[in-house]
């Protein structure tokens, strides 16, 4: 069988108002947002967009949730249990979860099943996990007086997302938020607004309180901005692209100087080594940029590699970019998909025409859309590009394409390639492949990134935060450092009375 028949004989409901405080609500916006599957550009459905209004109201809603103490004053493990309980919520729920995420942004349903539906699950309970293990710090005093140092949400949270990981990088906000006793403001990324209300609605089914979260889908210029300037918002956590990321900033300076976490893009490299298994580290690295049809932050973008095995590494690579030749994301075995639109799909093959100008070659792919089968003929689909001889000043080896698009470049020497996979203004991770102990950790520790992976590429745990330096922002998603981007430190003074 394949995997969406089940669902689709369901019938999924695209119909939808905002989540405010709890309840479906139709919005004030009079501008709306279509919803366009990348699969076959089909429409999947229409819904109003948030204005500024929508925004004031739902950040009422948040702040209102917050001041009762509804959540907010609930013990942290019962915080806990009921994240817990969202979690299973989810995993419940995962199979319909998948199938609106592969419609509205193309990627497999089976990737977003077992990869993106599993992340979030995984997210949620270890959050939920985590409530009753955390401990506040008695710092030594005199004798007389006794220290704590606790720590206090920050109140109301507001999170920007993006399309690409649309529930994960949601779930990687939620969860320490959540955790901490926050009220959250979701504005999901227009392409993939109904998967994240569905999402808010498992979050009440599970035990929610209203208010805690709401979805506010809407355009990011209008209900984005409205949120980063609202003076009432607390704390803005952004996930998306350098440009973005950096109005958010202004919108803090300009408005109530809350606190802004920036995740955003990369251009990451792969460096293999001589002394590398090749063949693995060739696949791996084009696998880790074809994967989600390039749209990783994370993705390894720049393979950089070592003139003695570039032969190999880029035989390993063009075979694997066969391999991952896009399908109907509805189908159980695809092995990629559709990029998320017809746009993004113009702007990667813009990019690949501009490096087939400035002098690169195709080792694998077109410059030219892919089209799976005929019935998906509208659908938006690229080929995996390998593009060889390029070097580092081309704009492919500098810019972010987030599509399938692999550059190759080739090295002499161990210091040209530290000194090449720093030679960007981004920072968010890096790949090495080298079977020497101290090659591997000397260069592990010069490669300036938030993230590396030493031998493979997109490993993890929860337990391990993500993000990035330079131009990559400075936020750390996951493992128990994110809490801190949710909360103050309250240091409380206790006067003893003299026995
Ligand atoms: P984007 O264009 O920056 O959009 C991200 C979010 O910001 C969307 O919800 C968008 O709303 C909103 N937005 C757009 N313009 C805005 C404005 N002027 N004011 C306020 N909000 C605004 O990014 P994207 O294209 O969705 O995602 C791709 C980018 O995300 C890439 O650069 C990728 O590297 C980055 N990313 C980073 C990480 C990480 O963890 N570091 C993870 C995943 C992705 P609408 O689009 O709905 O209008
Ligand atoms: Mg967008």
């Amino acid at each position: 069988m394949r995997l969406h028949d089940a669902a689709l004989a369901a019938g999924l409901d695209w119909s939808a108002g905002h989540l405010v405080d709890g309840r479906r609500v139709q919005p004030h916006g009079e501008r709306e947002i279509t919803v366009v599957s990348p699969r076959d550009g089909s429409v999947v459905g229409l819904l109003a967009a948030a204005d500024r209004t929508d925004v004031d109201q739902a950040v009422r809603a948040a702040r209102l949730a917050f001041e009762d103490g509804r959540w907010s004053r609930l013990p942290a493990a019962r915080r806990g249990e009921i994240l817990i309980r969202f979690a299973d919520t989810v995993a419940a729920h995962a199979e319909e979860l998948a199938l609106r995420i592969a419609i509205e942004m193309g990627k497999p349903v089976r990737e977003a099943l077992d990869v993106e539906l599993a992340a979030v699950a995984g997210c949620l309970r270890w959050y939920g996990q985590l409530s009753d293990k955390l401990a506040d710090e008695n710092p030594a005093s005199p004798g007389d007086a006794l220290a704590l140092v606790t720590r206090e949400p920050a109140g109301v949270v507001a999170a920007v997302v993006p399309w690409n990981f649309p529930l994960t990088m949601t779930a990687w906000k939620l969860g320490p938020a959540l955790l901490a006793g926050n009220s959250v403001v979701l504005k999901p990324a227009e392409q993939t607004s109904f998967s994240a209300l569905r999402l808010g609605e498992l979050a009440l089914a599970a035990g929610l309180p209203a208010g805690v979260l709401n979805v506010l889908p809407g355009f990011g210029p209008e209900a984005g901005e409205a949120l980063g300037r609202h003076p009432d918002v607390d704390v803005l956590a952004f996930t998306g692209s350098v440009a973005v990321g950096r109005r958010f900033l202004g919108y803090a300076a300009e408005s109530n100087g809350k606190r802004v976490w920036p995740e955003l893009g990369g251009k990451s490299a792969s460096v293999i080594l001589p002394d590398a298994d090749v063949a693995k580290a060739g696949r791996t690295t084009a696998w880790a940029c074809f994967y989600n049809q390039g749209q990783m932050c994370s993705a390894s973008s720049r393979m950089i590699v070592h003139r003695d095995v570039a032969d190999e590494a880029i035989a390993a690579a063009v075979e694997e970019a066969r391999r991952m030749r896009p399908a109907d994301p509805l189908d159980a075995d695809a092995p990629s998909g559709a990029l998320v639109s017809e746009a993004h799909l113009a702007r990667v093959l813009g990019h690949v025409r501009g490096a087939l100008r400035d002098g690169a070659t195709l080792a694998a792919g077109t410059a030219e859309r892919f089209v799976p089968s005929e019935a998906l003929v509208r659908g938006s689909y690229l080929a995996p590009v390998v593009l060889t001889g390029v070097t580092e000043k081309m704009s492919i080896a500098q810019e972010e394409v987030f599509g399938p698009v692999l550059s190759v470049l080739v090295v002499d020497s161990t210091d040209e390639a530290v000194r090449l996979a720093n030679a960007t203004p981004y920072g968010l991770a890096a790949g090495l492949w080298t079977r020497d102990l101290s090659t591997a950790h000397t260069v592990a520790r010069r490669l300036k990134a938030g993230s590396v992976w030493v031998n493979c590429y997109e490993e993890g745990s929860m337990a391990m935060p993500f993000g990035g330096t330079g131009a990559s922002g400075f936020g750390r998603d996951k493992s128990a450092h994110a809490i801190d981007k949710y909360t103050d430190l309250k240091s409380t003074w206790f006067q003893l009375e003299p026995r």
